[in-house]
């Protein structure tokens, strides 16, 4: 299948602890944001998007946990691909193994990859120097936000200006204190560095003073949350969007586009 998108577009291999994978394109820029999949299960992913993983133009990484860098080494060199990374995460991704060409990128700051601008943003997170991204082309801007335990002024400035969110939306903190994880588990999800709430994600989007196109909610825990407990949590919120959607474990999203 041939893949025509107009505009700078965006679907999910995937979304969840057991791995993730998101797909950033404008015209032939073709970008992998994480992933946490083995080699067959990425292609087989992609080609339900309609993408060779040989047309992808670059990797850019998040941070070092297994679910988002877990396939990345070996996609990266099946198919020649340059991976983007901060410093901090290249000395933690031992386990990343050689890779056919390295770009250390700053925390801050924006790189340019063919049509696209992508600026990383320092999140807090346990892992060294983890970042998210903001893709912008022609004016358009994504943002994908996710593994973040809280959101800082940085955070919202960055992300202010985004025509669609990939925002996490993690666990229910009730769900999270019941469940059957070990207690040092559960203080690091909920702590400052693990990752949002509901609630928190509600918080985030109270303070975008824009209307989105488009949210999506990503990240879900499939133990601790649900679709229908996030939008019981946002209530009206969600209108900050024009339409909301969520990514799954097993089919992350189809194509969106802005712009
Ligand atoms: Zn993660
Ligand atoms: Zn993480």
């Amino acid at each position: 299948m041939a893949l025509e998108l107009s505009g700078l577009s965006f679907a999910s291999l995937g979304s969840g602890s057991k791995g993730n994978g998101t797909l950033v394109c404008k015209a032939n820029t073709r970008l992998l944001l994480d992933c946490g999949f083995s080699l067959k299960e990425t292609v087989t992913r992609m080609q339900r998007l309609g993408v060779a993983p040989d047309s992808l133009t670059a990797i850019f990484v998040t941070h070092e946990h297994g679910d988002h860098i877990g396939g990345v080494g070996v996609l990266a060199r099946e198919y020649g691909l340059p991976v983007y990374l901060t410093a901090g995460t290249w000395r933690a991704a031992s386990h990343l193994g050689e890779l056919p060409h390295v770009e250390l990128i700053p925390a801050n700051g924006s790189v340019q990859v063919g049509d696209i601008t992508v600026t990383p943003v320092a999140v807090p997170h346990d892992a060294s120097e983890p970042v998210q991204y903001v893709f912008q082309s022609d004016g358009k801007s994504v943002g994908v936000l996710t593994d973040l335990g809280s959101v800082t002024e940085a955070v919202l400035r960055h992300y202010a200006q985004c025509d669609a969110l990939l925002l996490e939306a993690n666990h229910c903190p009730d769900l999270l204190a019941s469940s059957a994880y070990p207690l040092s588990v559960k203080q690091r999800i909920g702590s400052d560095w693990g990752h949002l709430s509901n609630v928190q994600a509600k918080s985030f989007l109270i303070a975008l003073s824009r209307r989105l196109k488009y949210l999506v909610l990503v990240h879900l825990s499939e133990q601790n949350n649900s679709p229908d407990r996030v939008l019981q949590v946002l209530g009206s919120q969600v209108q900050i969007a024009e339409e909301v959607f969520f990514a799954c474990q097993q089919r992350g999203f189809d194509w969106l586009s802005v712009g």
